[in-house]
């Protein structure tokens, strides 16, 4: 029977040695930032009721009009795999009744996450996102607490420069009062647009703040901005969260045009980039969602929160010389030292030491050269008693017994 190749779904990716170690480094860096600042590891299910997304993220966004991945199950419910975490924590804080845990309830997560988009690069149909999450207070300190960490996640992930845009939605009410203010001074200007502009002008007006086009750029000079309709509450709140950020001597950039793609947010709403990434520089943003738990059935409930793209920050993080790892190698002298080489090996296991043994029937030469190659330090020669070579010298040190092979390596640490 011929076979053809299969290969992974268009999007999608393996994670290949080393780049898995990348991704638990990172994974790492996050549990102990986000574990400092007293937020708990959570996950839910990789699939939800469609509906979770349809009324959480907004049935007129992207996300949900083109790039789900929707299925029936066997009993004709039609179930979504998720593409963002928000709606289903929402979700699930509204069903386990969370409001009766001390507020605010804070929790993170990493995991996969699906969206049906034209891959290139740094944009898949599967990728992985960090998420952080504070519900049940309004406090613009979580607001300015979150945006430090997703800081200091990527900061210690060395993801270098980046660029950080800030901005305030105010309430749905502003918005849409604003959107019909913003179309009137539009269509009061309409002969100076370009073409583009003004036939998406009822659509999306904002899109005209990013217009290239000189006619465009003069009017928007003059247009009016979200940020100074919002109401006092929304304005307050969003000078506190600034306050807090310089305070913490954070550099960021007021963009009043800054909006993201999802429906849910109200007040603060934030994007980090990466000059160092093409098209896809958004590494993580995220922003405030005070009606969403509501809109899903739960009672009145605020939230604030991010997700950043652990695909992305790795595109981000340049490569320093991985360190020599610190590794020993145990290597048979004859085939028939293979039992006493196994045994050996699992006790220094036990013992702390990262242990590689012969598994593929070399020879003793190259076994040494294999030792090399993965980076050992010391290289333990089973056959006749233990021989302890030193990798970088090539002295060989010989011990009796298991005991005294053991405290040959110990002088020189694991
Ligand atoms: P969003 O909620 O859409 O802003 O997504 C949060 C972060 O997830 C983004 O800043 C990206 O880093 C990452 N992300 C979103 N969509 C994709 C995708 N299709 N492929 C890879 N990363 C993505």
């Amino acid at each position: 029977v011929s076979a053809g190749r299969l290969q992974a779904p268009r999007g999608t990716f393996d994670v290949l040695p080393p780049e898995g170690r990348r991704r638990l480094r990172l994974l790492r860096i996050a549990d102990e930032v986000l574990t400092r600042a007293g937020y708990e590891p959570f996950e839910t299910p990789v699939f939800e009721d469609t509906e979770v997304f349809a009324r959480g993220v907004g049935a007129s966004t992207d996300i949900v009009q083109k790039e789900m991945f929707t299925f029936e199950d066997k009993a004709g419910r039609s179930l979504t795999l998720r593409p963002e975490n928000t709606a289903g924590i929402c979700r699930a804080y509204a069903e386990h009744g969370m409001h009766k845990l001390p507020q605010p309830v804070k929790l993170w997560s990493w995991g996969p996450f699906f969206r049906h988009e034209a891959p290139q690069a740094g944009r898949f149909r599967q990728f992985t996102q960090l998420d952080a999450e504070a519900l049940g207070s309004d406090d613009p300190s979580l607001d300015a607490e979150l945006i430090l960490l997703l800081d200091e996640v990527l900061e210690r992930a060395g993801a270098g420069e980046l660029r950080l845009r800030l901005s305030s939605l105010g309430t749905p009410a502003t918005r849409a009062a604003y959107l019909d203010e913003l179309r009137d001074y539009l269509r009061d200007h309409e002969h100076r647009l370009s073409d583009d502009v003004r036939e998406r002008l009822d659509q999306n007006p904002l899109r005209a703040f990013d217009a290239d086009h000189p006619g465009t750029r003069a009017v928007m000079e003059e247009a009016p901005r979200l940020l100074d309709r919002l109401n006092p509450e929304d304005a307050a709140h969003f000078a506190e969260v600034r306050a807090l950020l310089d305070d913490a001597g954070l550099g960021y950039e007021i963009d009043s045009t800054l909006v993201r793609g999802l429906d849910y947010y109200t007040r603060t709403v934030f994007e980090y980039e990466s000059p160092r990434l093409g098209a896809q520089s958004a590494l993580g943003g995220g922003g405030r969602y005070d009606l969403l738990v509501e809109e899903l059935g739960g009672r009145p409930t605020p939230g604030v929160g991010w997700a950043a793209g652990i695909e992305r920050i790795l595109l981000a993080v340049e490569e320093k010389e991985p360190a020599r790892d610190l590794r020993i190698y145990v290597a048979l002298a004859k085939p028939d030292a293979s039992r006493e080489g196994f045994r050996l090996a699992r006790r220094l296991r036990r013992d702390g030491f990262r242990v590689e043994i012969e598994q593929a029937g070399r020879s003793l030469k190259g076994q040494l050269k294999q030792a090399n190659r993965i980076g050992a330090r010391s290289t333990v020669i089973v056959g006749d008693g233990y021989d302890v070579r030193d990798m970088d010298s090539g002295e060989q040190r010989h011990a009796d017994d298991a005991d005294e092979a053991l405290a040959l390596l110990r002088e020189t640490g694991p």
